[in-house]
């Protein structure tokens, strides 16, 4: 991996210190867990907080019961509390009933749950659709438990009540938009969720900071039931979506995953793929797959937008995933930073990728005579001069500047610049249909495409997207 500079370094202790405020919440698809979390994400970017609540109907399924646990114990015979909702979140399956009872060890075990092949790791284990309570504790403690009375107890709510979720908007030139959503409604697991909300956080105070040619939606989610409520609410203007990144899984100290858009080709896959063959890790694409994140739903046919998913580990594929050593040691300053400097590059050609067209395409335009060629004085390094080179050869109106990294294999960046170079020459000029569509005046969304299609979805003046 590239050498991190200092303020790198700084950053990775930041997004670290930031996962670690969020690591002791007891969160979950709804209830004050997630609502605290967004709150600490609102200490730092602006959020709105939608609140939707029980039984709303959304497409095939219904917002759950609120759940709230404010304490969960089991006691054993000697009156000592051995397992410990206050001492670690996931002790409590995820969406318990509430229960108060004495019992023997043996009517007690069908509702301890444990992993007898990691045997001091606690599992995470959730109950949400099919009410039951249970408990989550390593197998050793299991096995050490001596026969007699356990109390227990898990005090909780599950009644009507809300699922929350925030949102955090950054307008940019275009209404076209760039969809950044993580999930976060896991409890203590580092990778696996807090990964994402920290390096999505962060982003969105980076771009915040850019003249931005796409508008940024950042959403705060639970997971799948989360993205299906978003998606119901805002159904008719998902064609504003023009590319998208779940985060999750950013944290840890393996390559780079990059999963694909349903659509497979999307600039979104693109770019991604791109980005990640120059950062200098190592770094594998995976086609799509109806399983995984939230992905699964923004690439539900009815909707099959441009979004992807970057991971590192792959969830499901690390033994610590779902389990209490997914934990804060598990995810690295460095590759938190690492994933939030990948994540930038990949908006970072999103932004600057537009079609040029060379202002004099027949035969060489002389660089030497306007100083833009390599000299035996120094000047243009050779990679600079290729990239001018690369840039006015394929800047036939019909190549995009990814097309030309592509082809080139050359980085981006490098590339971006000598388009700018060139242009301020005079040797290269903007295609005039490049580029995204404009707020109009009257708030009436248009592409800057004649025929009003974006990849394949329809944006009509009612915003609905063909399904
Ligand atoms: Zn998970």
């Amino acid at each position: 991996m590239k050498q991190l500079d200092r303020s790198d370094s700084a950053i990775g202790l930041d997004l670290h210190h930031f996962a670690a405020e969020l690591y002791p919440i007891c969160r979950s698809i709804t209830g004050d867990g997630i609502r605290r979390t967004l709150a600490a994400i609102q200490n730092r970017i602006p959020l709105q907080i939608s609140e939707v609540p029980s039984g709303t109907p959304v497409f095939d399924w219904t917002v759950p019961k609120e759940w709230n646990v404010r304490d969960a114990f089991i006691k054993a015979p000697d009156g000592q509390r051995i397992v410990d909702l206050q001492k670690c979140s996931l002790h409590v399956v995820n969406y318990s009933t509430p229960v108060h009872a004495t019992m023997p060890l043996e009517a007690l075990k069908p509702h301890l749950y444990t992993l007898p092949e990691c045997p001091d790791w606690i599992p995470y284990r959730t109950s949400y659709y099919r009410e039951d309570w249970g408990f989550c504790l390593s197998h050793n403690q299991l096995l050490a438990l001596p026969q007699g009375e356990y109390e227990v107890c898990i005090d909780s709510t599950l009644e009507d009540g809300h699922l929350t979720y925030g949102e955090h908007y950054l307008a940019g030139r275009s209404a076209e938009e760039v969809l950044i959503s993580c999930h976060a409604c896991h409890p203590s697991l580092a990778n696996d969720n807090l990964s994402g909300i920290a390096v999505a956080t962060f982003l969105a105070e980076q771009m915040s900071r850019s003249d931005l040619r796409y508008s940024y939606r950042f959403l705060f989610i639970p997971g799948t039931i989360g993205a299906i409520t978003w998606l119901a609410r805002n159904q008719n203007t998902t064609g504003r979506i023009r590319h998208g990144l779940v985060l999750t899984c950013i944290g840890d100290a393996g390559g780079f995953h990059y999963k694909r858009s349903r659509r497979g080709n999307a600039e979104i896959d693109r770019a991604a793929a791109h980005v990640l063959g120059h950062c200098g890790e190592p770094s594998e694409i995976l086609d799509f797959s109806p399983y995984g994140y939230d992905e699964r739903q923004y690439c539900s046919p009815g909707f099959d937008l441009p979004v992807g998913c970057l991971m590192r580990s792959v969830w499901e594929c690390f033994p610590e995933y779902h389990t209490s050593a997914d934990n804060l040691s598990f995810i690295k300053p460095q590759q938190l930073a690492g994933s939030l400097r990948v994540c930038k590059s990949i908006l970072d050609v999103l932004e600057n990728n537009r079609s040029y067209r060379n202002q004099n395409p027949l035969c060489e335009p002389q660089l030497g005579r306007r100083g833009l060629y390599r000299s035996v004085e120094g000047g243009a390094s050779r990679a600079e001069m290729m990239a001018r080179l690369w840039v006015l050869n394929l800047s036939d109106g019909k190549h995009s500047l990814l097309d030309i990294a592509e082809r080139s294999g050359m980085a981006f960046p490098l590339l971006s610049d000598a388009a700018e170079l060139l242009q301020r020459g005079g040797l290269l000029s903007v295609e005039p249909n490049e580029g995204v569509g404009e707020e109009c005046s009257n708030g009436v969304f248009e592409t800057g495409k004649p025929n009003a299609h974006i990849e394949g979805v329809v944006l009509s003046r009612s915003g609905g997207v063909r399904q």
